[in-house]
């Protein structure tokens, strides 16, 4: 991104997320381009960024949604994402979750149990509705990525084996409430071997064929998301040799290709914004204090995650720092151990890469207001959330609060 950070920062104060559209727009034209000459449609994963401007960005694109709660349906919804490019996943739905996806009338809802079946054939049963269902396949396969994000193995709870998922399709079959159009997989997140991925789509494939195979017409073939993306210096899964391998996978099926990639497309389209606060030594250890905290981003504090961590302006000699923020935790980290200059107060630091898993994991803890995100497109900057008050924050308690 190539931006004047100190307008930025006036305007908006920190911390701040900034996110640049262009960027998004490009990632979404490369991929859907590797897809060229196959049915497909990608179906942006709405939990990596959930602002309503970044979904309506990628719907203009042509973009559906991948949602795991109705809350993100109803956000997809009121992004304007078309109905019949929304599917819904996700191990727990609750009724009301279930009966508002059919009330919608979105493309799928994407099952990831036997007995989640049976509820939703019963909830569409009570609506006189057929629900659109596709199963989530569990492969069993290694995707070699960090365990708190690998989805794909038996230990994982996601989805279901080979053999039930065949089951469930049987049933499905036969029920007048069920409709079993999609099969899905989702072997975890931030892949940067391509190999698992082939793996899966093969196994899942040859399911396609053996329903096929007794009357069960398959039309979405749904590879997930997980792409991965470059933090540090990871060699990531070229988009083209991504598409051409689920390609070899399902070649002679007549399926749409579904895709549904989050990182992939705003991880690296977003930096958080943060200013030095103090410089400390605690013996030999050197701190840097700053104003963003686990709260706004806390991939460094849950997968000790790494991001690129840049000292706008500051000169002098590097040495290695961690750089924490306020919150009272010593978990409480954006980077450790990385080479900074001197620091004074009010520098500004750029966290690099933290457009996806950022704002959206962030949380009040502290008290902390959440911080405000800005959109840069054709290099325009515009606020696309506010920065939350303190007021905002206490609304809902404030009613029972004794007089
Ligand atoms: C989280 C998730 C994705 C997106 O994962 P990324 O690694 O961000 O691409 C896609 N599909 C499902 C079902 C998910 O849970």
């Amino acid at each position: 991104m190539n931006l004047n950070y100190k307008t930025l920062v006036q305007k908006y104060g920190t911390p701040l997320y900034v996110y640049d559209f262009d960027y998004i727009k490009n990632r979404y034209e490369v991929l859907k381009e590797a897809f060229s000459g196959r049915k497909s449609l990608i179906s942006y994963a709405v939990k990596a960024n959930s602002n309503l401007s970044v979904i309506a960005h990628l719907a203009k694109l042509g973009a559906g949604a991948d949602c795991v709660s109705i809350g993100e349906v109803k956000r997809a919804l009121a992004a304007g994402v078309d109905k019949y490019k929304i599917i819904f996943s996700g191990v727990g739905k609750r009724d009301d979750e279930i009966k508002a996806a059919l009330e919608y009338d979105i493309l799928l809802l994407n099952l990831e149990s036997e007995a989640e079946m049976k509820r939703v054939e019963m909830i569409a049963k009570e609506m006189g509705k057929e629900a659109r269902i596709s199963i989530r396949v569990n492969p069993n396969i290694d995707p070699q990525t960090h365990p708190y994000i690998s989805t794909g193995l038996h230990e994982n709870k996601f989805g279901v084996e080979i053999d039930m998922a065949k089951r469930m399709y049987i049933y499905a079959k036969k029920s007048s409430f069920l409709n079993p159009v999609g099969i899905h997989f989702h072997i975890g997140s931030q892949l940067t071997n391509l190999d698992p991925i082939r793996e899966s789509c093969n196994i899942v494939a040859d399911l396609v064929r053996s329903l096929n195979a007794i009357g069960i017409e398959i039309k979405f073939f749904d590879v997930g998301g997980g792409i991965g993306v470059v933090y540090d210096d990871e060699k990531t899964i070229s988009p083209t040799e991504y598409a051409q391998a689920i390609f070899e996978a399902t070649k002679g099926l007549d399926v749409t290709l579904l895709c549904e990639p989050g990182r992939y497309m705003v991880a690296n389209a977003g930096a958080f914004f943060t200013k030095v606060l103090y410089e400390k030594q605690n013996g030999h250890k050197r701190f840097v204090v700053i104003d963003g905290a686990m709260n706004d981003l806390i991939r460094p504090s849950l997968y000790n995650a790494f991001h690129k961590i840049e000292a706008v302006g500051a000169e002098g000699e590097k040495t290695n720092a961690d750089v924490v923020g306020p919150v009272c935790e010593s978990g409480d980290f954006l980077g450790k151990n990385i080479p900074l200059p001197p620091l004074k107060h009010d520098d500004l630091l750029i966290v690099h890469s933290a457009g996806a898993y950022g704002f959206t994991m962030a949380s009040n803890y502290n008290t902390r207001n959440k911080c405000a995100e800005v959109a840069i497109e054709g290099g325009q900057d515009r606020l696309i959330r506010k920065r939350e008050s303190f007021e905002d924050q206490i609304r809902l308690e404030l009613e029972y609060l004794e007089k």
